[in-house]
């Protein structure tokens, strides 16, 4: 009986313990307003006060139709950037939901480093609505995985918690850590298309025991920050050779310059 006691007192001031830990959390949170994710002022709701909010760059159409980089004017439906044309991706298409700037800078560092979790509901939503066309042919939600170096000092990865929104609003199931970032890769910037073609060679991976989960399937990757495009096509040649049957990309920030049309 003493033994018994022994080892439940401690399992109960372990729960006494994080029960008085949520509750300190809980009135600290009540106490300090929530504050923007950019200026780090005092916000109403959460995530960006008005004056940021307004900043924020959505990308909408007229978008290359290929890698959704916005277009100066309107070439008419179809049109594809040259960039698509010149060196086209493995993806088949590539939506974002924002530019990458000051503003959705900030959000994204936020949701990486900041432990700001409640952030990605309202991230997640305007992926979804960003890729709505996307989303209604898809099987499966693929999150871009994190180095393992950088997901055990981060804990969580932000691509994840974007497409388990994305998820929820769309129905198409999140399919998670069936990619495997096996060697790291360099920015794409600067480097010649073989150069390019060589650095993402190999970097990701499909676990082969999850093969059957890709296979002849329909698929989306999502990952928070488009820049070089690097990662991405890494990650959709591992799919492709894993035999899925189209890749899309969704992100939530990509780098948009104004893309050039081919006419
Ligand atoms: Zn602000």
């Amino acid at each position: 009986m003493s033994e018994t006691a022994n080892i439940a007192i401690p399992a109960r001031l372990r729960r006494a313990a994080g029960a008085a830990q949520s509750f300190v959390r809980a009135a600290l949170d009540l106490a300090l307003p929530p504050l923007c994710a950019a200026c780090r002022e005092p916000v109403e709701g959460k995530g960006l006060c008005p004056a940021c909010w307004s900043k924020l760059s959505f990308i909408t159409r007229p978008y290359c139709e290929r890698l959704g980089i916005p277009f100066v004017y309107d070439p008419g439906p179809g049109i594809l950037s040259t960039q698509a044309i010149a060196d086209p991706p493995a993806y088949h298409r590539a939506r974002a939901a924002v530019r990458f700037d000051e503003i959705s800078r900030a959000l994204v560092h936020a949701l990486k480093y900041g432990d700001r979790l409640e952030l990605a509901p309202m991230m997640g939503r305007w992926i979804s609505h960003a890729g709505r066309e996307l989303l209604a042919e898809a099987d499966a939600l693929v999150p871009v995985p994190l180095h393992w170096r950088r997901g055990w000092s981060r804990r969580y990865n932000q691509s994840g918690a974007l497409a388990r929104v994305i998820e929820r609003q769309s129905g198409v199931k999140l399919v998670s850590e069936v990619l495997r970032r096996v060697r790291p890769t360099q920015q794409q910037i600067g480097l010649s298309r073989p150069q390019r073609a060589s650095n993402v060679q190999g970097a990701f991976k499909v676990a082969s025991h999850r093969q059957s989960e890709i296979q002849g399937r329909r698929v989306i990757l999502v990952d928070d920050v488009l820049t070089s495009g690097a990662t991405v096509e890494g990650c959709a040649r591992a799919l492709l050779r894993a035999g899925a049957a189209n890749v899309d990309v969704l992100i939530f920030a990509r780098v948009a310059d104004p893309g050039r049309t081919s006419i």
